[in-house]
C-alpha cells in the first residue's frame, strides 16, 4: 500500500478479523509471531501476504508445534498449517503431510468460516490436523492413504523428470530413455518403447533425437498397490516380489557393464496403473565380492537410488485427465475428411479431441485471406499460402503428436482416378465440400461399390438456418441422389428456395454461403456428437439428420422457411430414414 494513504474499508476488515483470531488463539495457546528468519518458517510461502504464528498444542501422543500461516485476506482465504522442523522429522513420513511440512486439511476445510468466530474456526482446523492427520498417521491408521498419495511422495523426492509415452501394462518390458536436442515441456528425455516412437512424437515440433545417448530401461508391473519404499532393501523386495528374474535378465543383456540402471514399475490403483521409476547408481565394487558376482540384494543395498518423476504424455493418460477416458471403440477409428474448409477443418479439430487418432485430410485449395475469419487456421497459414489440408494436419499433429494424419492437396476425384480404393480403409468418410457435382460423383461411386466406406455429407444452409447430416449406407436404403428433386434441389432444405440466398462473391467465381462462425461451430458440435454415435454403431440404413438453426433470425432477414419445417423450433434436431426413391436414376439403374 502507498504510504500515507488511509487504509481501504476492506483492508480494515481483514486486519480486524486477523487480530480477533489472534486474540482468541492467544487466550488458549502459547502463541508467538514467527518471522522469516525463524528456522521453522514455512519455505514455500513465497510472497509477503502471510502472517505466520507459532503455536504449541498439547497432544498426548506427541506434543506439537504448529505454524499457522494466515493470509492477509483472511477469512476469505484460509490459513495453512505446517509442522515445526523437529515435529516433522519425528513424525514423517505420514500421509497428508508433504516435504514442506504442510499439513493438508483440504477435505475438511470445506466447512464455511463463520466470520464472527474465525478464531474458533482456526482452532477447529488445528484439531483436525492433530486428530485426523497427525495422530492417525503416527498410529498408522491411514497407512493406505500413502499409496493414494504415492506419486506425490515419489515426485517430491525426485531428482529427474522424464516424459513418458508408455501406457503401463501388465507385462514386463524393455523400454528406452531417449534424449533429445533441447528442453521441451519439462525435460530432455522421453521414456518410450522405441526410438522411432520418440522421433515421431517430437517431429511436429522439429526436435531431433540423439540416438547415441539412448539408454535401456526395465519396466516391471507389480500386481498389488505398494507404499513408497524407504530403504534400498525395500526396492529390492519390490523387485523380488515381481520376479527378480526380469532384473537378472535385464542386467545380463543390457546392464552388465553399465554403472547405472533405469528401473520403472507400475501398480494398479483405482482403475489405472501408477507409473514411477528410479535411476540406480551401482557400486563400483562391493567388498568381499568379485566384480559382476555381487548378489542382487547386496548390490541394491550398496547402490544409490535416485527417484525419477514421470510426466505421462501418453494418449490414454491425457484423455483420462481431460474428463472421461477414450472409449476403446473410438480410439482406433479412422476418419477421412474431404474438404478442409471452415466446416471440415473445425470438424477435424473437434473430432481429434475425442481421442480419434487416425485422419485422412483432402482439400485442393490453399489458405487465402478471405478464409481467415471462419477457418481454424488464420493469417499464419494464409500468409504462407499453406494448403488447407497441410494447414489442418499441422494443427492436429502439433496439438496431439499421437495423431496419425495423412494429407492430400488434391481434388478427391483426381485422387480416386489414381487410387480407386483410397477411402475404403476408413470407418467413415466425411464429405464437407459444398460442391454438388463432386458430391453426386462420390454417391455414384458408393452405389457402384467402388467406394465401400459409408459417406456422411455435411453442409450448412444459408445464414446457418440449418445444418444437414446425410449418412449414406453403402448398401441399404436410399442415396444422395434419392434426396434430390428433378431440378436438382435438395428435397429437405429448410430454407425456401431463393436465388438471393446464394450470394455470389466477386461476380461469378464462387458461391459463398453466408453464415456466421458461431452458427457453424454450433452445428459442428451437433455433427460431432452424431459422428461419434455413428462410429460406435453405424446406422443400418441411409439416414438424414437435420439440425435447425436460428429460424427467427432467418425470417427476420426476410427469407422463408420451407413449409415442411414451418412448425418446428430453432435448435431442434430431426431424424428421417431415407428410403430408396423410385425416381432415383442411380438406385434404379443398379
Ligand atoms: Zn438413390
Amino acid at each position: 500500500m502507498m504510504q500515507g494513504q488511509p487504509k481501504s474499508t476492506i483492508q480494515n476488515y481483514y486486519d480486524q478479523c486477523i487480530s480477533k483470531a489472534r486474540q482468541y488463539l492467544e487466550s488458549r495457546y502459547p502463541l508467538e509471531t514467527c518471522n522469516k528468519d525463524d528456522r521453522d518458517y514455512p519455505v514455500n510461502l513465497t510472497n509477503n501476504s502471510w502472517v505466520v504464528w507459532k503455536i504449541k498444542v498439547k497432544n498426548d501422543l506427541h506434543p506439537l508445534t504448529y505454524l499457522i500461516a494466515v493470509p492477509d485476506t483472511f477469512p476469505d482465504n484460509l490459513p495453512k498449517i505446517y509442522l515445526s522442523k523437529k515435529d516433522y522429522s519425528d513424525i514423517s513420513p505420514i500421509p497428508h503431510v508433504d516435504s514442506n511440512r504442510f499439513v493438508c486439511t483440504r477435505d475438511e476445510n470445506m466447512v464455511a468460516f463463520n466470520e464472527d468466530k474465525s478464531g474458533e474456526a482456526i482452532e477447529t482446523l488445528l484439531d483436525i490436523a492433530t486428530q485426523e492427520i497427525i495422530n492417525k498417521g503416527v498410529r498408522k491408521e491411514n497407512i493406505e492413504d500413502l499409496t493414494d498419495e504415492f506419486l506425490a511422495y515419489w515426485n517430491e523426492g525426485a531428482e529427474f523428470k522424464v516424459l513418458s509415452l508408455i501406457n503401463p501394462g501388465d507385462e514386463s518390458e524393455i523400454l528406452k530413455i531417449v534424449r533429445f536436442a533441447k528442453d521441451f515441456l519439462i525435460s530432455k528425455n522421453i521414456l518410450v518403447l522405441s526410438e522411432e516412437e520418440a522421433q515421431k512424437w517430437l517431429s511436429p515440433f522439429k526436435i531431433e533425437i540423439d540416438s547415441s545417448s539412448t539408454q535401456y530401461a526395465l519396466y516391471i508391473p507389480l500386481e498389488n498397490p505398494i507404499q513408497p519404499p524407504c530403504a534400498n532393501i525395500d526396492y529390492y523386495r519390490m523387485i523380488e516380489a515381481a520376479g527378480k528374474e526380469h532384473l537378472s535378465a535385464f542386467i545380463k543383456n543390457f546392464g552388465h557393464r553399465n554403472s547405472n540402471l533405469f528401473i520403472f514399475f507400475s501398480f494398479p490403483l483405482k482403475g489405472e496403473r501408477i507409473l514411477a521409476g528410479w535411476k540406480q547408481i551401482r557400486p563400483k565394487k562391493v567388498a568381499g565380492f568379485r566384480t559382476g558376482k555381487v548378489p542382487l540384494n547386496i548390490e541394491f543395498v550398496n547402490s544409490t537410488m535416485k527417484k525419477i518423476q514421470i510426466v505421462r504424455i501418453d494418449k490414454g493418460r491425457l484423455f483420462r485427465r481431460g474428463g472421461i477416458g477414450i472409449e476403446p471403440s473410438l480410439s482406433d477409428k479412422a476418419l477421412a475428411i474431404i474438404g478442409c474448409g471452415s466446416l471440415g477443418g473445425s470438424l477435424a479439430m473437434s473430432l481429434s479431441k475425442t481421442g480419434i487418432s487416425k485422419f485422412l485430410l483432402i482439400d485442393k485449395e490453399s489458405m487465402e485471406i478471405e478464409n481467415v475469419a471462419r477457418h481454424e487456421c488464420g493469417f499464419l497459414e494464409a500468409g504462407n499460402k499453406t494448403t488447407k489440408s497441410a494447414a489442418m494436419k499441422n494443427r492436429l499433429i502439433t496439438h496431439f503428436p499421437h495423431i496419425d494424419c495423412q494429407d492430400y492437396h488434391n481434388d478427391i476425384l483426381d485422387l480416386l482416378k489414381k487410387e480407386e480404393s483410397l477411402l475404403n480403409s476408413f470407418d467413415l468418410v466425411i464429405v464437407a465440400i459444398a460442391n454438388m457435382s463432386v458430391e453426386r460423383r462420390l454417391n455414384t461411386l458408393l452405389r457402384q461399390g467402388l467406394i465401400t466406406s459409408p459417406l456422411l455429407y455435411l453442409w450448412l444452409e444459408p445464414y446457418g438456418v440449418a445444418g444437414q447430416m446425410l449418412f449414406i449406407h453403402p448398401e441399404k436404403g436410399g442415396c444422395y441422389q434419392c434426396c434430390l428433386e428433378n431440378d436438382g434441389e435438395f428435397r429437405y432444405s429448410v430454407a425456401k428456395s431463393n436465388e438471393e440466398l446464394y450470394k455470389r462473391e466477386t461476380g461469378c467465381q464462387s458461391t459463398f454461403i453466408q453464415y456466421s462462425n458461431l452458427d457453424m461451430e454450433h452445428f459442428v458440435i451437433v455433427a460431432c456428437k452424431n459422428i461419434i454415435t455413428f462410429l460406435r454403431d453405424l446406422p443400418h440404413s441411409t439416414i438424414l439428420h437435420t439440425w435447425l438453426g436460428d429460424l427467427a433470425l432467418f425470417k427476420s432477414l426476410g427469407y422463408e422457411i420451407s413449409d415442411e419445417w414451418f412448425a418446428d423450433s430453432s435448435y431442434s434436431i430431426h431424424k428421417r430414414i431415407i428410403e430408396e426413391n423410385q425416381n432415383c436414376k442411380i438406385c434404379q439403374n443398379l
